[in-house]
């Protein structure tokens, strides 16, 4: 049995009036855990904040990229400890965002997967394929490339806290959701990849869906066998519709 998560990336974006807007509406919408775990993602410079906000409260905080190395100097970068030092549970991994605009290669996602498992965060691991590669019909084989990176340089036996999160990128941020269909063909793909590895690591995997997620679609991709809650940019910035995405994940 998975439970349900539902993961609020905010992006860049927010601000110390607005993150403690969104949070005590978030608290107040969610009092009671209805099945299903609860995360934000804020930028960095307001996760101090935000792990306030959320102590004593059923919302996990993690953070939205990481860097693969160690405490020194890499000007501008954020390390594990830091994570550590402010109990950040999770961190995003290989977000598209990432790949395409800070060119994030598969190896550089896997060093970031493995430092994350040893500092004892949990990774969430983000593949999906572009709208080119979709209508070439690749989708699969792209998330397989994404995926085989990670695992091969991991090992499988550290992803017993993973999640990965299925976005592809045609639907981020662009209002085209794929279909319930669609997307429940990726993910029962994604959890065949890792059965070829480990068949109790890919039943307990939570696989979630990103991309244009909202309080009215939320529920119908959420019913899928193997949707197990989503990844939510936009609309988690909107308490009352995160909310809603968290209760349709619950139900
Ligand atoms: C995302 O950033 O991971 C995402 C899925 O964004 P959106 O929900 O806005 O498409």
């Amino acid at each position: 049995m998975r439970t349900a998560l539902v993961a609020g990336n905010w992006k860049m974006n927010g601000s110390t009036d607005v993150v403690n807007e969104l949070m005590d509406g978030l608290i107040a919408g969610l009092n009671s855990s209805g099945g299903v775990e609860v995360l934000v993602c804020p930028p960095s410079v307001y996760l101090s904040q935000v792990e306030v906000a959320a102590k004593n409260s059923l919302i996990s905080v993690g953070a939205q990229n990481v860097s693969e190395n160690g405490d020194g100097a890499f000007t501008g970068e954020i390390s594990l400890t830091m994570l550590n030092d402010l109990k950040c549970e999770y961190v995003i991994l290989g977000h598209s965002e990432r790949r395409s605009l800070y060119a994030e290669s598969d190896s550089v996602v896997a060093k970031k997967f493995i430092a994350t498992v040893a500092a004892g965060i949990k990774p969430i691991l983000c593949v999906g394929e572009t709208l080119e590669e979709r209508e070439q019909g690749k989708t699969l084989a792209v998330v397989e490339r994404q995926l085989k990176a990670v695992i091969d340089a991991a090992g499988i036996e550290n992803f017993s806290t993973a999640v990965i999160a299925y976005e592809p990128v045609w639907a981020i941020g662009t209002g085209k959701t794929a279909t319930p269909a669609q997307a429940q063909d990726v993910h029962a793909a994604i959890r065949n990849m890792i059965a070829e590895y480990d068949a109790n690591t890919a039943s307990a995997m939570r696989i979630l869906y990103g991309g244009s997620v909202n309080a009215a679609n939320a529920a119908e991709l959420f019913a899928n066998e193997d949707v197990d809650g989503g990844l939510v940019g936009g609309a988690s910035l909107k308490a009352n519709d995160f909310i809603a995405i968290c209760h349709a994940a619950g139900a």
